[in-house]
């Protein structure tokens, strides 16, 4: 039963050609969030709950308390933190389910229709540089991308608008003629607010949920919605 009270999709009706810059953000938006909800919220529960004697629940709600209190900073992306924090080797438990880690549909075919439309194509993401190494290391999407940015790079998570003017320096965009594909809406709000033009919700970060539109930006659920002349 469709949620009445659901935002309807705002289509995106920006033109190919007012586009120089396309930052696209990597889990959620390239590749499936399922990996990252499933690990975050049922795998290392269960880790940290064989560790320290608890029960998966107790050890599955003491974690969520943890995770909410360093939500939207870089915090929450570092692996070494986590690491120390709950006393586990977090890169070597993301290793154990890696099988999960798989590119959205659709996302390939985009990715070789701006890099022949000649558009200057970065990867822009909050998450940690070991996350990322794994995530590439499992994926073919790397050399699509003339840079690929980790946020502790720039010092800042995405959800900060200076981290948008700090990007702008790093790779010379013209804010006008950038657009930014996201499925954290937060992250979209700061990067309105620094001015950046073209922004894109994509409503389906994971495939074990229901699509979920943006009242506020245009959204797609899959990537070929962007993919026109
Ligand atoms: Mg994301």
């Amino acid at each position: 039963m469709p949620n009445p009270k659901a935002p309807i999709q705002i289509y995106p009706t920006f033109s190919w050609q007012d586009i120089d810059t396309v930052l696209l953000d990597m889990d959620g938006t390239l590749l499936d969030k399922y990996f990252d909800d499933y690990f975050w919220e049922h795998f290392v529960p269960e880790v940290f709950a064989m560790a320290n004697n608890l029960t998966p629940e107790q050890a599955r709600s003491t974690l969520l308390g943890r995770y909410q209190q360093v939500e939207s900073t870089l915090q929450w992306t570092d692996l070494d933190y986590w690491s120390e924090q709950l006393g586990l080797d977090i890169p070597e438990l993301k290793c154990r389910i890696d099988h999960l880690i798989q590119v959205h549909p659709y996302v390939i075919d985009f990715l070789s229709f701006i890099n022949s439309l000649g558009k200057e194509v970065h990867l822009v993401t909050n998450a940690h540089s070991k996350t990322l190494a794994i995530k590439l290391r499992k994926t073919s999407i790397g050399p699509y991308f003339s840079r690929i940015i980790c946020a502790e790079e720039v010092g800042e998570a995405k959800e900060q608008p200076v981290f948008w003017t700090k990007l702008e320096k790093m790779l010379g965009f013209s804010k006008e003629r950038t657009l930014l594909a996201d499925d954290t809406a937060k992250v979209l709000h700061s990067a309105r607010q620094y001015g950046m033009a073209h922004l894109i919700y994509v409503a389906r970060p994971s495939s074990r949920k229901s699509i979920s539109y943006s009242p506020d930006f245009p959204s797609i659920s899959y990537f070929n919605e962007l993919i026109f002349s």
